[in-house]
């Protein structure tokens, strides 16, 4: 699996010292509140985990998946896939995601949540891809600034593969070829 990698673009422990900067942050926001922590499966399950452990709030867990990318292109078509457990009216809503690139992903969650009564919607990225940027949204917390190129680990999968590499990557071009 790692032969499939061009480079490493964020390292574990780099990765691990930006959790802890965020978690910094949310901890000071977040400290006598508790939160519904809305994890977009399934390419943000890695980071909102390792995040959770270093939040110092209470907080419940909850999941939602969203289809909008096929392959390497964004298909700029999002779909509800799996919903909520979790009634999020009157609830402070702390949304994990993996990247926020066209941003169409983002705004369809923020709009449902808030259609939803939500008390607040705030989101927390891993990374950002400001180049891709379609739509005009931002995450409130974001860790790691990234450029216009497809990655893969900690979570971001090409064809469902590679999510579990502990790195941040970009794959060698002959891997898309093959396919
Ligand atoms: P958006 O709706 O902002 O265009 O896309 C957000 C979603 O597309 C992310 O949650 C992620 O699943 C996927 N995505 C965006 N950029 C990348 C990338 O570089 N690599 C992978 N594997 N997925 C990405
Ligand atoms: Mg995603």
């Amino acid at each position: 699996m790692n032969n499939d990698i061009q480079s490493v673009l964020y390292s574990e422990q780099q990765i691990d010292q930006m959790e802890d900067r965020l978690a910094k942050r949310l901890n000071a926001e977040y400290q006598n509140r508790q939160p519904i922590v809305v994890s977009v499966l399934t390419g943000a399950v890695f980071f909102t985990t390792d995040m959770m452990k270093k939040m110092d709030f209470k907080a419940t867990l909850d999941f939602i998946d969203v289809s909008s990318y096929e392959g390497t292109e964004s298909t700029g078509h999002v779909t509800l896939e799996h919903d909520l457990k979790h009634d999020v009216k009157g609830q402070d809503v702390l949304m994990m995601e993996d990247i926020v690139d066209t941003g169409r992903t983002l705004q369809y969650l923020i709009d449902l949540l808030q259609k939803r009564g939500a008390k607040s919607v705030k989101v927390c990225a891993m990374m950002d891809k400001p180049e891709g940027r379609k739509v005009d949204v931002h995450a409130d917390y974001a860790g790691l600034e990234v450029p216009n190129e497809f990655l893969v680990g900690y979570g971001l999968d090409y064809d469902g593969l590679y999510r579990n590499l502990p790195y941040v990557g970009i794959l060698k071009p002959s891997v898309y070829s093959q396919s």
